[in-house]
């Protein structure tokens, strides 16, 4: 109520706003742990195995290219090497085509 009581209060006000930063720094590292933890249970769980049906996947060659293909569904999956190559190469077409004989070859029932 008193003018004595302005510079604590101002000292107070400091060191609280600092725990507040103190503690949102904390939370917000909390929170990108268990967004990474998250992410890695995620793909422990999911990886090689189909995005539509959930089969596991079975590594093959096509066009040059390495793919996973799945023996349930027919889908297929490329990776980002993969996927790179088939965008850079020289004649994308002759991938393509490729893959696609491959495609229809190993989906005929
Ligand atoms: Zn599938």
């Amino acid at each position: 109520m008193s003018t004595d009581n302005k510079p604590s209060t101002k000292e107070e006000e400091y060191f609280k706003r600092e725990d507040a930063e103190r503690l949102r720094k904390l939370h917000a590292d909390e929170q990108r742990r268990m967004v990474a933890s998250e992410r890695e249970a995620l793909r422990k769980q999911h990886a090689g195995r189909c995005s539509q049906c959930g089969a596991l996947m079975v590594p093959e060659q096509a066009g040059g290219l390495h793919l996973l293909h799945c023996p349930a569904c027919g889908g297929a999956f490329l990776d980002k090497r993969a996927w790179d190559f088939l965008h850079a190469h020289a004649e994308p077409h002759t991938v393509m085509g490729s893959v696609l004989n491959w495609f229809r070859s190993a989906n005929k029932p």
